[in-house]
């Protein structure tokens, strides 16, 4: 089964309290689609410009990642610069350079057309709706979004989740889409927009799956080592979707499990800059964390 992702595929300037980096590879299509990798084959939509370096491709390409949908146009590759302080649960975003995105227009290649999972990553709200409007008939659509869009296009970012079945987004932006401190009255407004189910993420302290009968609450792994957050909402929706797409189901134990297999995507990610330790990863590590996860919170 493959997911289909539209999102940013960038270049991402980072400053951690562990060091500074200049353009590596980032973007919220980029780090679903390697995640997602473990466990579905990804069929990607995004554009980059003619600096886009073909080591990056093939990275992506090595994972089985599908890049007929990544169109390459005259012009620089979405650049995004953010920093964060030693509570790392919120990036402060320096500079956003759209470039190329600016006036991108996602054409889906046919055989995307019939794809039956489909993750809507961080990126213009807009975009998301043209390729929801070129999908035939899905069974799944899934979305993300962040404090920008909300901020310029809240009524476009709305009319998405109403098409949505699962929203995922941070507590930041759950309170900032509906003006609710409390993250469970937030949950029921985004709920009554329509969506099935809504996926509340709380940075290192885990994250919350509301329905309209049910919360689970999947813990956060208190970790050794963190040195960049940067793409571990969109890692985290990455074991998510990969691991719906490949169970085919979507009762209460199946999203359990997704959301720690969420989670342990995105608890491997931190531990390095852009895709560096996700490149290392092994199935076994996979196994292992899921396991200490379980054992966190069982009693
Ligand atoms: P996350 O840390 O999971 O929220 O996402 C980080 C990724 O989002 C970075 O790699 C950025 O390149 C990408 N990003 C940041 N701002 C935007 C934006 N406005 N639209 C699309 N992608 C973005």
């Amino acid at each position: 089964m493959s997911v289909l992702v539209v999102g940013s595929v960038a270049f991402d300037t980072v400053r951690t309290p562990f060091g500074h980096k200049e353009k590596i590879l980032g973007g919220s299509a980029t780090y679903f689609s390697y995640s997602c990798s473990f466990f579905s084959r990804v069929n990607l939509v995004a554009v980059v410009g003619e600096d886009f370096p073909s080591e990056y491709r093939e990275l992506l390409m090595e994972r089985d990642i599908n890049l007929d949908g990544l169109q390459v146009r005259d012009g620089k590759t979405f650049h995004w610069g953010g920093s964060y302080h030693y509570d790392m649960n919120e990036a402060e975003t320096e500079f956003t350079d759209l470039n190329v995105f600016e006036d991108f227009h996602p054409e889906l290649p046919y055989h995307y057309r019939s794809s039956e999972y489909v993750l809507l990553a961080n990126i213009d709200p807009d975009l998301q709706l043209e390729v929801l409007d070129q999908i035939d008939n899905p069974r799944l659509v899934v979305g993300d979004t962040m404090n920008l869009w909300i901020e310029l296009k809240k009524d476009v970012v709305e009319d998405v989740i109403r098409k949505l079945d699962i929203l995922i987004v941070n507590d930041a932006e759950a309170r900032q889409l509906t003006s609710e401190v409390s993250l469970k009255k937030a949950a029921d407004q985004l709920l009554g927009l329509g969506c099935k189910y809504v996926v509340i993420k709380k940075g290192e302290h885990g994250a919350l799956l509301f329905s309209r009968d049910y919360i689970f609450s999947a813990p956060g792994l208190p970790l050794e080592t963190v040195v960049d957050p940067t793409g571990a909402g969109d890692t985290f929706a990455g074991g998510f979707m990969g691991y719906l797409a490949r169970s085919g189901d979507l009762t209460p134990e199946v999203l359990r499990r997704a959301m720690i297999y969420g989670s342990v995507m995105a608890s491997f990610n931190v531990e390095d800059f852009s895709l560096e330790r996700l490149k290392k990863l092994q199935k076994d590590d996979i196994k292992t964390r899921f396991q200490e996860f379980k054992a966190l919170t069982n009693f």
